[in-house]
């Protein structure tokens, strides 16, 4: 548990929130602020702010969650696809520093804006990270 973490403070059940499942680990609840009907964040209870920060074991256990809810969302709502999105840092959007994952649902049309302008690929660039990431894996 953090100080002033609000994922924290819903985990703890101080501050509410709609709860579609939880269990020892995690907790996963309704977005208060839906891109989409059915929007769910997963919470893991281990308070990390970002990916670099949580355990091998919780963040394999989270990605096998999030398969699970979003074949259930599947079912209950029958949506026509499912995003599944985890951000980490501000500049990718993060806006809340407890680790989460969104589960969206998305319908056909549904205009929801998910997306980004193309860029180009450039093989020389491509290459340099490889190179680089090498190292590291
Ligand atoms: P991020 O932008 O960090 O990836 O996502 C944070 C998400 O948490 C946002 O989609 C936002 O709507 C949601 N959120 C922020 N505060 C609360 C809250 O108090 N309760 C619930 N249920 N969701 C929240
Ligand atoms: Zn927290």
């Amino acid at each position: 548990m953090s100080e002033n973490c609000i994922f924290c403070k819903i985990i703890e059940g101080d501050i509410p929130s709609t709860t579609l499942y939880e269990d020892e680990e995690f907790k996963v609840i309704f977005d208060i602020f839906p891109a989409s009907k059915g929007h769910v964040i997963i919470l893991p209870r281990y308070h990390a702010a970002n990916i670099f920060e949580l355990p091998q074991e919780i963040t394999a256990k989270a990605f096998v969650l999030a398969k699970k809810i979003a074949t259930v969302l599947k079912k209950v709502l029958g949506c026509d696809g499912i995003n599944i999105l985890q951000n980490n840092g501000e500049a990718a959007g993060q806006t809340v520093f407890h680790l989460h994952i969104h589960v969206i649902p998305r319908f056909k049309d549904d205009n929801m804006g998910l997306t980004w302008k193309q860029g180009q690929a450039s093989l020389e660039v491509l290459e340099e990270i490889v190179t680089e990431a090498k190292k590291y894996l």
